[in-house]
Parts: C-alpha cells; structure tokens; sequence
C-alpha cells in the first residue's frame, strides 16, 4: 500500500460534499483502490464507478463531479494540477480534465491527506466550497457570485495563498463544454463539460487557501534537481521557447492544420496565425506554481479588428494552440486580434474554445450552405464574437448550439446528412486541431479515446507526421504507438502532473520513492494501463463499445489546400485494420470491451463490478 514517509503527508482521505444537504464529511478511501490506482485518472474511474448508478444523467443530482489531486503535486515542479472527473454530459462518457495554474497547490497545501473532493447532490441555491489552511471546509452562500464570470468571480477572493476553481455563466447554463477555470479564470478544465456539471449543482467555485507543508532537505534537493532539468533540458526546450503558439508552423507544413471546417489542412498564410503573427501583442509569459517552463503566453492588443466592440477584452492567457487551430484557422478568422478576443470571451463566460471553435466553423458552414437560418459567414470575427455570447448565456440560436455540434446538427438541421457530416467529432467530443488525414494515427487516437476525441490522451503525430518514425499515411505501427501513449500519459495523469515537462517513468519512480511508494517502472507502467482500463471499463458499463470508436465522416473524405496530405482521406478499410490491432493488442474483445484475463492480469478483478468484462 502507498505508505507516505515519515513526516510527509499520506494521501487516503476523501472529502465529501453533500451539497444537497449542506453537510461536509471525512472518509478513507479503500486501501484496495490506493493499491492498485494510487490516485488521479485511474481512481477517479473507480470512485465515479461506485459514486454513481449505470446510466446516471450527467446534468441530474445523481451524478458525481470528483476533483482529484495527485502525491507530486505540492512538492514536484510541474506537478501543479487538479482533475476534474465525472460523467461527461457533452459525450456520455468518463471524463477527466486537468487544470494548472496556482489553485491546485493551494489545494493540496489545504488538503495535504485527501486524494479526491466528491461532490454529490445538488445545492437548493448557489454556493461555493470555501478551504481553509487548516482543512477546514465549509458550503457558503454564492448568491452574489451568480452571474459573474470567471475572472470577476476569481477576482472576490483570490490573493497569493488563496485561489479559486470556478464556472462563468456557460456553466450556470449548462453549455454542454462549459469548463471550470481557475486562477483568475486563465487555467481551465476545458474539456467535456465538467463546468456543466458544476453548474447542474448549483456550485459556483471551490475556493481553496493553502497552509504549509512539509520540506525536508531530501525533497528540497530532489526538487532543485527537477527545477533545473525543467528549466535547461531538451526535452522541455520547446514549451520554454515558445510553447504551443509554436505549432502552426508545424501542423500546416504536414497539411494537418484544421482549416474551413475541417475541409482543408492548411491557411492560405501561414503567417497570419502562427508565433510571429502574435508577438506584437506578447507582453509576458505566465506559469503554473513553481514551473520554471512558464509556458504561457499573455496577450494584449490595443486595438481589435470588431470595431471597437468590445475594447476591454482584448488581453487573454495565451492564445494556445488549440485555441488558434479551432477558433481561427478552422473558421478561417485569421487575425491574431479576433482570436485573441474570441479567446479572451470564452476563458471569461467558461467554454472549452476547441468544441467552441468547432460550434462556430459549423454554423459557419451551415449558414453557408442555407442549413441554418442564421447569419455568419467563415472569418467573420465580429459575428463569431456576438455568437459566443449567445451561446454561452443559451440565447436564440445559442440554446441549441450550446448542446454541442452532434447534438446541433440533429435540432437545428433536422439530421439532414451534410449537417452532420459537418458535425466533426467523436462520441460527442469535437476534434482538437490535429487533422488525422495528415497522421492516420491520430483518427486512431481519437476513436479510443476515452472521453472522445481527444489529443492529450496519446499524440503519435509526433513520431509520424511530425517526427517521421512511422508512414503517416499508412496503418503500420500505429496502434502500438497509441498505445504506449496512452497507457504512458494516464500514468501521468493518475500522478495529476503535467505532459509538458518531460515526466517519464523513471522521474516519477524517483518523486515517488522519494514521497514513500514503493513503486519500480515496471509498477507505473501497470498503473498507467489499469487506468486505461478502469476508464474503458466505465465507458462500457454506459453501453459504449466498438460501434462508437469511429472516424467522423469528413475525415474519410479526401481534404483539400493539405501540402503533402492534399487528397489524403482515412478509409473505412484502413481504421479498421488499426483498430483490430489496437483491441489485439490492448486484450480487449473485437468489441473493444476488456477481456476478464486482461483484467485478471492487471489485477483489476477485486475493483471490477461482476460482468463488465469481455
Ligand atoms: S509546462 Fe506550462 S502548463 Fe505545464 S506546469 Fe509548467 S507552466 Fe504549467
């Protein structure tokens, strides 16, 4: 059993928070789960599993919203993040979604013992969860705070030991990708709609101040040690010099850069979105605590192209990648002052900006083609921009945009077939801005993903298109590269950490050992595919199998303006060699549903409820 060292915080407590009834209880979580799962990603999946009854409605006050903290965070650099977990109301599916930022070292500073926050029930009135130093934690009244967005709501309590997770107005209403943002709304659990659920539960933020912990001198040394890897190594170079605004230039070189609504892989110039296109604007850098990476970017410009609309909110935290994939090139809105506005609107109201984006560049294409009756047309910022507030306060059209653009496409377009073929997602979840016809193993990734489609569960476009391991185009070694990626980043997130740092195996072994686990690679790398499993596991118990890990529609279309992907289209025939190799490989029936021998060998047997396996 994890057994923390002398003098160092164990973690086996869970708080529990009726806020149906107002009360605020301590219990220990099963030492059978700390086994196997230690914390994060993994136990999340089992806590969800018990919390709730198969079927649950993700917006009803039977489902369960856990906040998940890991044993790193508060000592390593580059460990400061919190999980938000439950059952997503965009998909159907788990869903697991990490914020950094400074709030999840007050947490844990707060909460030092305590793995998880389970929120159950849902409060007659607003409020928010208030932690003291000391673990203290009580439900106080958030009538004022409803209504205020994120910043705002930050902005009545945060200071340097105090700090904030809270929902904007998308949240309150419900937005099925509303997101729960923290630290002055700038850091974000972004996707899947946790801010939904939040809002479903009348809880408007979770306010946390940290007090101290312990630091003896072995911790201090091997955090010395980690701070100067993550500020010189190669390995962290790209996040230090640049971060994610690098990007552009490399997905439109490979033809992988969303563009028109997922129907071309390129600009027309690059330079309008990529790094050089937003220095002007750069004024700083911003970090999670004690990362010495500072990947952040901070963005302002004086002036914007709407007119003059909205001049306050011209400053935003980044815009990363995703952001400029899917709210710009994707919509074709390619000038650095709309995206970063866009930007700026969707980290204050809560909305997650890659299924946003896709929201938009849909509507873009439905107004286009006389399927909606709305008027917006591709790189229109200003539309855009009045757009998000309409969806984000579920006004007009915004009501049934807010749902998403699977659910979109069958209210507003009636289901008529190019609407949804539009509709570019998996599961419910809209695709981040990789274009699996320029990595065939993205398509991949995406489809088993366990909370759809989704780039930080594994990224193999990094050793294919982008690092040229493996033919992109073709279907050999993928699956073991999604795989590995996947079972080596839910080791990470069952840790809570961050994957910009260059956390491996090996480091976490060394933090661990550290901590008072008594955990070797070898035991990680179980752990990490337990966690895979645990997540599938709970997919499966909601009647998701084989039938729903597919390739949307358009990507089996031929793409178009894509360099050296130009005309590529991943066929029916091609995924499905994939993803019978992936089950294969995985020891998951040809149904995708974890044989018991898997299970058994993983030593899941003692959590898996009876008859979940294959
Ligand atoms: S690398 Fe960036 S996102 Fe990750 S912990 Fe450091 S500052 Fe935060």
């Amino acid at each position: 059993m994890p057994q923390a060292r002398d003098g160092l915080p164990e973690m086996r407590h869970l708080l529990r928070v009726n806020l149906t009834d107002g009360t605020v209880e301590t219990e220990a979580v099963d030492s059978t789960y700390r086994d196997r799962l230690v914390s994060g990603k993994g136990l999340g999946a089992a806590l969800l599993m018990d919390e709730t009854e198969p079927g649950v409605d993700p917006l009803g006050p039977d489902n369960a919203l856990l906040f998940m903290q890991g044993p790193l965070t508060g000592f390593a650099p580059g460990t400061s993040r919190y999980a938000a977990v439950t059952k997503s109301p965009l998909t159907g599916t788990y869903v697991d979604s990490y914020s950094g930022g400074h709030f999840p070292t007050m947490l844990r500073h707060a909460l030092p013992t305590y793995l998880a926050i389970v929120f159950e029930g849902a409060a007659p009135d607003p409020v928010y969860l208030e932690i003291d130093a000391d673990g203290s934690a009580s439900l106080e009244d958030a009538s004022d705070l409803w209504g205020m967005d994120t910043t705002e709501t930050a902005c009545q309590f945060e200071g340097k030991q105090t700090k904030t997770a809270a929902i904007g107005p998308a949240g309150e209403n419900q937005v099925r990708f509303a997101t729960i943002s923290s630290d002055e709304g700038t850091h974000h659990a972004g996707r899947g709609g946790t801010g939904a659920v939040m809002g479903s539960k009348n809880l408007k933020a979770v306010v946390a101040t940290g007090g101290d912990v312990p630091n003896p001198p072995a911790i201090r040394q091997l955090r010395a040690e980690h701070t100067k890897r993550l500020g010189q190594s190669d390995d962290t170079d790209w996040a230090r010099n640049g971060g994610t605004q690098l990007v552009p230039d490399w997905t439109q070189e490979v033809g992988a850069l969303p563009s028109h609504n997922w129907t071309r892989g390129q600009v027309a110039d690059i330079e309008d979105v990529n790094i050089d296109a937003f220095e002007p604007g750069h004024v700083g850098t911003d970090s999670c605590s004690a990362c010495p990476i500072a990947c952040g970017h901070v963005t302002a410009f004086a002036e914007t192209d709407l007119d003059g609309a909205f001049p306050e909110a011209s400053v935003a935290w980044g815009p990363e990648y995703e952001t400029i994939g899917m709210m710009g090139a994707n919509t074709d809105i390619t000038d650095v002052t709309g995206i970063t506005e866009l930007a700026d609107a969707a980290d204050r109201l809560g909305m997650d900006t890659i299924s946003l984006g896709n929201v938009l560049s849909w509507t873009m294409e439905m107004a286009d083609r006389g399927l909606v009756d709305y008027d917006i047309d591709f790189g229109d910022a200003r539309a855009a921009r009045d757009l998000v507030e309409m969806i984000a306060h579920r006004e007009g059209i915004g009501d049934a945009l807010a749902e998403g653009t699977a659910r979109a496409a069958a209210e507003l377009a009636e289901g008529a077939t190019p609407a949804r073929e539009a509709a570019v997602e998996v599961k419910g979840l809209e695709l981040p801005a990789y274009d699996p016809r320029a990595s065939q193993s993205m398509g991949l990734a995406y489809a088993t993903s366990d909370r759809g489609a989704c780039h930080q569960r594994a990224w193999p476009i990094g050793t294919d298109a982008l690092g040229g391991e493996r033919d992109p185009f073709g279907t050999e070694g993928h699956a073991e590269a999604v795989i590995a990626g996947q079972d080596e980043n839910a080791l990470l997130y069952s840790m809570v950490a961050c994957d910009f740092t260059g956390y491996n195996y090996e480091y976490v072994a060394e933090w661990l050992d550290e901590l008072g686990y008594d955990l070797d690679v070898e035991d990680l790398q179980t752990i990490g595919e337990r966690a895979w499993n645990m997540t599938r596991l709970f997919n499966v118990r909601e009647g998701f199998d084989r039938s729903d890990d597919t390739v949307p529609a358009r990507i089996q279309q031929p793409i178009e303006r894509a360099g050296p992907a130009e005309g590529n289209a991943l066929t029916d025939e091609e995924f499905e060699a994939m993803l019978e190799e992936y089950y294969r490989r995985r020891g998951w029936s040809q149904e995708g549903i974890p044989e018991t021998e898997t299970l058994a060998g993983l030593d899941l047997d003692a959590i898996v409820p009876d008859g979940l396996g294959a």
